[in-house]
């Protein structure tokens, strides 16, 4: 591996802190959204992408129909720079697939002159840190840490797939590295069950494409899907399709929730109709029994049987199957942020000022206030942003519209636009769960104007009855074994 460094750091042009760029971290659709606006600005930026082109990590679901139309997909100013072109917006009543996203708006919007000479592919960052303190470290001298440029660690891949490390200096950085590349474990406590990682070859974290580039390994094989979410929705309806052309396919759905609950979401009383028939579709294939369903099923561990993996729930059930899709969400990647001073929420490891209202434990709505600057700003660390998927930590209702207000409030503060920054406007299609008798009604769903209510403050929504909160059953067998036994 070779070290080199990108910016010269004694260079006097990097030690003017407010003449470096701004470092966008992704090229998805909210850090190219980030560099759209700071282009309509005039600001300096640049976009690393860890991928080989533009919107990684939505290629690799490019098989999965969205369930926002066009009009909810395309950011603004992204839409501005687009026209300039003669770029034509796709008809904003139609849904297309992750595939057809990227390739019809990002695509064409990472190739735009401007934004491709700032725009480093195949260039992955491992650390973020502020330039010449640890995380411990408050002063040097005079200097203050807050005072000091962020730093950004990559690693660039060149053609010849040789890694080069560099350092690059930031006047500010926005994290839109999403959350894609870091799943959920299937163990049911958030670290892997007991032989997960040594059965990591029969499982797939994600959506696979179960009926085309994945269609063999699914085909007539006993399959598990794990999760409650759209995303196991997906799968579930396509291993069904799968089994009209392969009938010995069977499928089994493990979820940890002991009922159903809100789990369908709104159905049509969804704002987003598309999300709303998945849960339908999903819905009908429990209510005519052709899919078998394990409620309550939280997996402790996996162990070889034969040629088939044996699923061992924590209450003694076991379920054989040939593989495995966990469906079971998504975490922020924090490690590359380690040495940051970041205001997180503790349960959701979401900025804390926008944690409260995206509780998964109190709101399955998908609505939420609008926010940016002022509630994704971590104080400690001036400068610093985590936007997009990633700003909602490890829940799971983020919208790109959303994403799309952040990073345009961001951009105006690093602008020095403070109005702009501070003037947050967003309407965004709800779910529908909230107003589907739960009793709170509509008070979880509507715009909460304490948006940084802690999940103790917001707890009388009426959402926290029953939408997604899962009653808390204590194990009716123990996995737990003496140390001792280990070496026996
Ligand atoms: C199956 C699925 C369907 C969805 N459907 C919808 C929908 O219909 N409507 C909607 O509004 N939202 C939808 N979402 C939610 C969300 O809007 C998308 O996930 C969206 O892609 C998030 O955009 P993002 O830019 O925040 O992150 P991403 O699209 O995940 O982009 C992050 C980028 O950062 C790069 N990256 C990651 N780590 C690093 C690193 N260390 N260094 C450099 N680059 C890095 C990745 O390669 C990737 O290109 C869906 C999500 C999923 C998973």
């Amino acid at each position: 591996m070779m070290r080199f460094n990108i910016s010269d750091r004694y260079n006097s042009f990097y030690k003017m802190k407010n003449t470096l760029p701004t470092l966008i971290i992704g090229a998805g659709p909210v850090g190219l959204a980030a560099a759209a606006q700071l282009e309509l600005r005039n600001e300096a930026y640049v976009v690393v992408e860890a991928g080989s082109q533009v919107g990684a990590s939505i290629r690799k679901w490019a098989h999965v129909p969205v369930f926002s139309p066009w009009r909810y997909m395309v950011d603004e100013a992204a839409q501005a720079l687009l026209a300039q072109t003669g770029w034509v917006a796709p008809d904003g009543e139609s849904y297309p697939t992750g595939g057809e996203f990227v390739q019809r708006y990002l695509e064409p919007l990472g190739a735009l002159p401007a934004i491709h000479k700032n725009l480093r592919l195949n260039t992955r960052v491992t650390h973020v840190v502020r330039d010449g303190y640890d995380k411990l470290k408050s002063r040097t001298g005079k200097g203050k840490r807050e005072d000091a440029p962020l730093m950004v660690t990559i690693e660039a891949q060149n053609a010849d797939g040789i890694i080069s490390e560099g350092q690059i200096l930031a006047k500010a950085v926005i994290d839109a590295s999403g959350t894609y590349e870091t799943p959920n474990p299937l163990g049911a406590s958030g670290v892997p069950a007991l032989g997960e990682r040594a059965h990591a070859n029969r499982i797939f974290y994600g959506i696979p494409s179960v009926l085309a580039n994945d269609r063999v390994r699914y085909a007539n094989k006993r399959v598990m899907v794990v999760g409650s979410g759209h995303s196991a929705f997906n799968v579930i309806l396509e291993l069904v399709k799968l089994t009209q052309s392969a009938p010995d396919t069977h499928i089994e759905w493990a979820i940890r929730r002991s009922d159903f609950g809100q789990m369908f979401g709104g159905l049509s009383d969804d704002q987003l109709a598309a999300r709303g028939e998945l849960g339908a579709n999903a819905k009908r294939l429990i209510d005519n029994g052709t899919v078998k369903m394990h409620t309550g099923f939280k997996i402790a561990q996996l162990a070889q049987a034969g040629e088939q993996v044996r699923v061992m729930s924590d209450d003694g059930r076991e379920v054989l199957v040939d593989e495995i899709v966990a469906c079971t969400g998504f975490r922020p990647n924090l490690e590359m942020l380690r040495e940051l001073r970041l205001d997180l929420d503790d349960r959701n490891e979401a900025p804390r000022a926008l944690a409260g209202a995206i509780d998964p434990n109190l709101h399955s709505c998908g609505s939420v206030p609008p926010h940016g600057y002022n509630e994704l700003k971590h104080e400690a660390e001036p400068g610093f942003y985590v936007v997009g998927m990633k700003s909602y930590g490890r829940a799971p209702t983020f919208l790109m519209l959303t994403g799309y207000e952040q990073v345009r409030s961001i951009t105006a503060a690093i602008a020095g636009d403070m109005k702009a920054a501070l003037d947050v406007r967003l309407v965004l299609p709800e779910t529908g769960v909230c107003n589907a008798g739960l009793g709170g009604g509509g008070a979880c769903c509507a715009v909460d104007p304490a948006i940084g209510a802690t999940a103790e403050q917001t707890s009388d929504c009426g959402c926290n009855t029953g939408c997604c909160a899962e009653p808390a059953a204590p194990s009716k067998t123990s996995k737990l074994i003496s140390i001792d036994s280990l070496f026996r």
